[in-house]
């Protein structure tokens, strides 16, 4: 059986807890691999070797260092079948969203490395004559990543790539469920010929080797992308430690459908963003906010087109469904159905785990939507992700607005109308990090901001130029060439 093992100051290596977890693929169950479970100690020699590696990385050039990344981004480019494939049997996502997803990868690549030649910070007059004062960034030194299993290349590469073009080294855990791909992305690191200890691979749980990196006093942020519960976790023990954290956590995404909206076009947009990846992607539809006049209509269209799904293994080209990430995960979906069932809203769709021409054997939920939902029932509220949709219908842009903005989360939302004034008073009132104008609620370019506002994330944000912010500290320098003592606010006045 092949092993996966860690990367670490350049050298693949096993844990020395000799502990192995099995790697499942989600559409059949097939055992893909067994990955190294890694110890505190682990974590420490990860640490130990970014530090140093950090200690000369600091003083290479950023356009140097954006060198690498450049390979990287070739690397990825010629290896992008291979690696989509091992993304759709270790994930489950359909092969061209895993395609899609590597692209991402790809195009964060050359967008950071584009970023060493500029690193922008400000030249502004002092205040006093013959001085010269300007701001530059730092790097802030080790940064600790911790990714999730729902893109687990492109989320890496978010991370990574500001990371290391700033001129820091990275301490990486990956999610459980998806060390193949982190394995494939090592490795076109160490062939890019990326010097050892900057980039360091350690695979293992959450609870301890997640854990061990929020402790480490030598690991000096934390770049951490899943869930809530988690997040806000290592949120409090950060803050204790005045540890950095960039967090970027659950939604709870909505399509706003107004009356006069092209119906094809939402339909469209809300299929893709509900039901692709399965509807666990951070930004999945997972309401549509629904003008009450054209509610029938669109839920008889939806009904219709949701038939059209075939559910299987993402490797085939034609499923449009893939299973979801494993076993307790397909179980949390069909409970959210059954609550749902109970909080009183009417199953159009789906509901089910599915059993049949040999699916059994992988993770597969039924594409399911829900209607007459209210706001305050718990299906409108939580994250589900998963496969499941729940129609709320209003009266208006406000009431919509307002329905939106009501949950916890503040990552995505999206509205359909052809109205040029509804559509810019969406913008400006929609309470989220994203919004998207007759398109679906995913679908995000690296070269914009990423993240969310409220129980979303912590005011930072993955890629675009925002995301090094993250990675840098700012550096303010005043160079006096007077000669003599000077001393602003006061010999200036
Ligand atoms: P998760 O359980 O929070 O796991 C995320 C990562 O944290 C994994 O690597 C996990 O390791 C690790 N972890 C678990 N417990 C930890 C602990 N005590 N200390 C430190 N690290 C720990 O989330 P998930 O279930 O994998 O992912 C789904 C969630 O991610 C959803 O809520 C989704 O919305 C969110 N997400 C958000 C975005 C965004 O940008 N806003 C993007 C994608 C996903 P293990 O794998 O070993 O448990
Ligand atoms: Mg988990």
């Amino acid at each position: 059986m092949k092993k996966y093992l860690n990367y670490i100051d350049g050298e693949w290596s096993e844990s020395s807890s000799s502990k192995f977890v099995e790697i499942l693929n989600p559409a059949n169950g097939e055992v893909l691999g067994e990955v190294t479970q890694s110890t505190k100690e682990d974590v420490d020699r990860a640490v130990q070797a970014a530090k140093r590696a950090q200690k000369e990385w600091r003083l290479v050039p950023a356009p140097e260092r954006a060198e690498f990344l450049y390979k990287v981004a070739f690397l990825l480019k010629e290896r992008k079948e291979e690696i989509a494939q091992v993304l759709t049997s270790e994930m489950g996502k359909v092969i061209d969203e895993a395609r899609g997803e590597v692209q991402e990868a790809i195009d964060m690549a050359f967008y950071m490395a584009g970023e060493g030649r500029r690193l922008f910070g400000d030249t502004v007059p002092s205040e006093l004559r013959n001085k010269f004062a300007m701001s530059v960034r730092i790097p802030v030194g080790v940064a600790g990543l911790i990714t999730p299993w729902n893109f687990p290349i492109a989320i890496a590469s978010w991370k990574s790539f500001p990371a290391l073009v700033t001129g820091n080294a990275v301490v990486w855990k990956p999610a459980t469920e998806t060390p193949i791909v982190a394995f494939e992305f090592a490795k076109i690191y160490e062939e890019a010929g990326l010097p050892k200890g900057l980039l360091n691979l350690v695979n293992g749980s959450g609870s301890v080797v997640g854990d061990a990196m929020v402790e480490h006093p030598d690991i000096d942020l934390i770049s951490f992308t899943g869930s809530n519960e988690v997040g806000s976790a290592i949120n409090a023990r950060a803050g204790q430690l005045l540890k950095r954290t960039s967090l970027e956590m659950g939604g709870k995404n909505a399509v706003i459908v107004l009356a006069d909206a092209d119906l094809n076009l939402a339909v469209d947009g809300i299929l893709w963003g509900a039901f692709g990846t399965s509807g666990q992607r951070c930004t999945a539809t997972s309401r549509i906010i629904v003008h009450q006049d054209v509610k029938e209509e669109l839920e008889q269209r939806l009904v219709q087109r949701i038939g059209e799904l075939s559910l299987g293994d993402g490797t085939d080209e034609s499923v449009k469904v893939g299973p979801v990430i494993n076993r307790s995960s397909l179980e949390k979906i069909h409970e959210y159905v059954k609550i749902g069932q109970q909080e009183g809203a009417k199953l159009l769709a789906g509901g089910s785990i599915v059993t049949d021409n040999g699916l059994e054997r992988g993770n597969f939920y039924a594409p399911t939507i829900f209607t007459n939902v209210t706001p305050e029932m718990r299906i409108a509220k939580e994250e589900i992700f998963g496969p499941v949709l729940s129609i709320i219908s209003v009266k208006s842009l406000e009431e919509a607005i307002e329905v939106n903005n009501g949950v916890e989360f503040g990552l995505s939302s999206s509205i359909f109308t052809a109205d040029v004034n509804l559509a810019f008073q969406a913008m400006r009132d929609l309470d989220t990090g994203i919004v998207y104008v007759n398109a679906g609620t995913t679908g995000a370019e690296i070269h914009l901001p990423f993240g969310g506002t409220k129980g979303t994330g912590n005011g930072h944000r993955d890629s675009g130029v925002a995301a090094l912010d993250v990675y840098t500290e700012w550096k303010s320098i005043y160079i006096d060439y007077s000669g003599k003592l000077q001393r602003a606010q006061i010999d200036n006045y």
